[in-house]
């Protein structure tokens, strides 16, 4: 006789969060931290995948120093940038400079996003009310009269059903819950899409320049300690083209726009060492339905320009605790508690996304469409003479528009 199926596993909790990224883990901790019965559902095994954002701005170490948890987290081994320098053309230009925000931390941490994650649930299991179901993955939503009530996954063992009064999709770019809850997705479009490798950093290295602007060719380079994150941005579309023209080619390439890795380049043995990133940039036109909400890359993808998306996904984490924990708790949610969360998340995203739209037509475009050596647009060259005014970008990258604050008291784990 046939083995039937196992039972499917049932769970009620008050918050359902599908997707275990920046946004979710951070809501999860947040919603815990409050009182809020919560799981997240997160579809791998364990935190640990290459080439995801590993940039921590000013504006989340403020929230991190807000939950009393900064000194331990900076005990990480981490980089700390105080200063983004570019080379464009033959010309250098300090870009943006962090020393003088109105911050705790005037500095952006690199630190790996599975070190920044691992961190942040080892925090939150301290909480009873916070469950973390890793090899969970969603795959469909449940629906009660229009209403969202809960989330089918599938695990190693057998299906999960969580019911749940909100089910969060913060399940990134790829959002499975956004596509099933039927919610409509404005692409805004990016020429440009980005080739990430790793290049080992020598002792004798010193500093480099975040980015070189050359010729046809962008390269901006990470120091992540013992080796360089480096990323090599196309047009759309273009790594076909590249590929087809063979990894020598594309050896050279890298070295003619970053002479100072020319001795290392033979290190990218294959095409598996190089990652594409397909840049996007879109938002959702209502992050909400009654029973569902939408959060981080979910609600709105953004491109790497200014390396935001981790910090623009925790900051809707803190604005949707603070938002959402009360009625949650007292369970009162209303769909109208969701809109207010859109509302306040919705003007730092386009912000930020226009921000990022204009660096990448008025000068990501132009320079990957130059034949000869760019010369720096007049608003960076004035930005380059002026130090005053290199605290502008720097204000906008490191804080972001209307940067949140953790206004929740934590209950006793
Ligand atoms: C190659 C690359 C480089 C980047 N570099 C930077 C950078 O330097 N700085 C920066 O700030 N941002 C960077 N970003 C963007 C940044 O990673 C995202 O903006 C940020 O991680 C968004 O956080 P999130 O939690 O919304 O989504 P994600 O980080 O995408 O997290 C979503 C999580 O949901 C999980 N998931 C997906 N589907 C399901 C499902 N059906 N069920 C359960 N779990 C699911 C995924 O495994 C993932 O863990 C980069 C992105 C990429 C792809």
């Amino acid at each position: 006789m046939a083995d039937s199926p196992p039972a499917a596993e049932v769970v009620r909790t008050t918050c359902c969060i599908a997707g275990g990224g920046p946004a979710g883990v951070m809501l999860g901790f947040l919603l815990a931290r409050a009182g809020v019965d919560v799981f997240v559902l997160e579809k791998h095994r364990d935190f640990l995948r290459d080439f995801r954002g590993d940039t921590i701005h000013p504006s989340t170490l403020e929230v991190m120093h807000e939950l009393g948890l900064l000194d331990e987290f900076l005990r990480l081994p981490h980089q700390e940038v105080r200063q983004l320098q570019g080379v464009i053309g033959d010309t250098s230009i300090r870009i943006a400079d962090f020393t003088h925000l109105p911050t705790r931390c005037r500095f952006i941490a690199l630190m790996p996003q599975w070190d920044f994650l691992n961190f942040l649930a080892e925090k939150a299991r301290r909480y009873p009310s916070f469950h973390l179901r890793m090899q969970a993955e969603a795959t469909d939503l449940i629906e009660d009269g229009g209403r969202v009530t809960g989330l089918r996954a599938t695990t190693p063992a057998r299906t999960l059903v969580a019911q749940a009064d909100l089910v969060v999709g913060a399940d990134g770019r790829h959002s499975t819950v956004r596509r099933c809850a039927g919610l409509e997705v404005e692409d805004i479009g990016a020429p440009i899409d980005v080739l990430w490798m790793r290049l080992p950093r020598r002792p004798s290295d010193g500093t480099a320049p975040l980015g070189r602007f050359g010729a046809g060719k962008i390269f901006i380079t990470l120091d992540r300690g013992d080796y360089w994150q480096c990323a090599y941005v196309i047009p759309k579309g273009g790594f076909d083209e590249i590929k087809a023209k063979g990894l020598d080619a594309f050896r050279a390439a890298v070295a003619e726009i970053a002479p100072q890795f020319g001795d290392r380049v033979r290190e990218l043995g294959s095409w598996d060492d190089i990652k594409l990133l397909t840049v996007k940039i879109d938002r959702l036109r209502r992050w909400h339905r009654p029973g569902l909400l939408c959060i981080g890359d979910a609600a709105h993808a953004m491109s790497p320009v200014g390396g935001v998306g981790i910090n623009l996904a925790v900051q809707d984490a803190v604005a949707a605790a603070n938002i959402l924990a009360a009625p949650l708790r007292a369970g009162t949610l209303r769909e109208r508690d969701l809109a207010a969360v859109e509302r306040r998340r919705r003007f730092p995203t386009r912000a930020t996304q226009r921000m990022q739209v204009f660096m990448q037509n008025n000068l990501l475009r132009a320079v990957l469409a130059s034949q000869a050596a760019p010369s720096p647009p007049w608003p960076l060259r004035l930005i380059g003479r002026y130090p005053l005014l290199q605290r502008i970008p720097a204000r906008l990258v490191g804080m972001g528009f209307r940067p949140e604050h953790v206004r929740l008291p934590a209950v006793d784990p």
